[in-house]
């Protein structure tokens, strides 16, 4: 339905992804700014916990500021609704470029040096990523590299959950992540996944 919104926002056209709790829709702001729309799924409305962990990851962005890091634009809160307004990030996930051969050196640097610089943001603030993977990062057209997928809803326990299921993610976790008796999980994590993510890069294999 082309008529459909989000708040006050405009939906344009089907979700752009599909994940764990929501989908993500491009949408247009009443200004017409292009944005992006993370919006929890219906059956996940009436759990309290999951919605607030939902909503946080607008709360964590609202603080961090960095041209490599996503911009939170708006929380969108109504009955039947939950939605988190991001800055629309006009590119491709590095998944895809590391499908596409060939993947320079010197490519692989910089993104490493583009990431360790949204973690030292991020890091100062004390807020850990804990999702660090290559879905999770965004190229721009304009080569921009944008770091996104806040969730701390992909915490200790929904990892776990996921450890049966999508095997694919572990990957990039630290042992402290996985282990159920750990409770810290803090930058470390991020800079093993940060390894975990360079050695792919290099070698084109995890
Ligand atoms: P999930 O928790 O479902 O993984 P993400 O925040 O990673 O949620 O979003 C899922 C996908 O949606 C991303 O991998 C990316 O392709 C797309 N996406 C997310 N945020 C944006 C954005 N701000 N601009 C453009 N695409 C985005
Ligand atoms: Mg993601």
């Amino acid at each position: 339905d082309s008529s459909q919104k989000i708040g006050a926002y405009e939906v344009l056209g089907d979700p752009i992804a599909a994940g764990g709790l929501g989908r993500v829709y491009k949408v247009r702001s009443a200004e017409g700014k292009i944005c992006a729309a993370k919006v929890l799924a219906k059956e996940f409305l009436k759990d309290r916990k999951k919605k607030e962990r939902f909503c946080s990851e607008y709360h964590i962005l609202s603080r961090l500021h960095s041209p490599r890091i996503v911009k939170a634009v708006d929380l969108v809160q109504e009955r039947g609704l939950c939605s988190i307004i991001l800055e629309y990030v006009d590119g491709v996930e590095l998944t895809q470029l590391l499908k596409a051969a060939p993947f320079p050196e010197e490519v692989a640097l910089h993104l490493v040096m583009e990431i360790s610089l949204a973690f030292q943001e991020c890091h100062k603030h004390q807020l850990f990523h804990r999702d660090l993977k290559p879905e999770n990062i965004l190229i721009s057209t304009k080569g921009q590299v944008k770091l996104i997928d806040f969730g701390v809803a992909k915490d200790q326990e929904i990892s776990r959950t996921l450890q049966g299921t999508v095997l694919g993610t572990l990957e990039y976790m630290a042992p402290e992540q996985i282990e159920r008796t750990s409770h810290e999980v803090d930058q470390r994590a991020d800079l093993y996944a940060l390894g975990v993510l360079t050695y792919e890069m290099l070698s084109r294999r995890l």
